[in-house]
């Protein structure tokens, strides 16, 4: 179950402590795309989210790491923000991460995940030894995969609920 189970947990991207991140000796940021950082009927980046990103590069370097294997949509929308991607991840599967590992020569300490699922986002970046930042999500729309994620991940939740480990919409740090 600890697997499962994210290291921080805040509403949204904004709200996540990116000072304890430095603090903690994270470089690297990977975000997930598909409602963490964009809706998923959207090519368009929310020009806040825009901003925002473009003020994290200051101090991290910034990827993105989607399971979603649009290739196309993909560059459409690292374009605008002009960071590197790796798209049809797998996450859970540790493929995505190595990748960039490898690329960039991060250690996994260095590294952390922000992403709306635990079984992908969390699941992958807790099996690597990455930090992992839990969110929820943009909008309740979703691909059509995700839902399955979904009904999967209600499951692993309850079951952690159950044993005291994580609650729905408590959030820490
Ligand atoms: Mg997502």
């Amino acid at each position: 179950m600890q697997k499962y189970i994210p290291k921080m947990y805040k509403k949204n991207i904004f709200d996540v402590n990116y000072e304890k991140l430095k603090k903690n000796g994270i470089k690297c940021i990977l975000f997930d795309l598909d409602n963490t950082l964009l809706t998923v009927n959207s090519n368009k980046i929310d020009k806040k989210i825009g901003n925002f990103i473009n003020k994290l590069k200051k101090d991290f370097s910034i990827y993105v790491i989607s399971n979603n294997s649009n290739k196309k949509r993909l560059e459409i929308v690292t374009n605008t923000l002009d960071i590197p991607y790796i798209y049809f991840a797998l996450k859970p599967l540790s493929f995505g991460f190595k990748k960039i590992i490898k690329k960039y020569g991060y250690k996994p300490n260095e590294m952390c995940i922000i992403g709306d699922q635990i079984i992908t986002d969390v699941l992958g970046g807790n099996r690597i030894g990455i930090f992992t930042i839990l969110i929820e999500p943009l909008e309740s729309k979703e691909l059509k995969i995700t839902s399955i994620n979904r009904f999967l991940e209600r499951k692993i939740i309850q079951k952690m609920e159950n044993l005291g480990k994580f609650k729905k919409g408590v959030f820490y740090e």
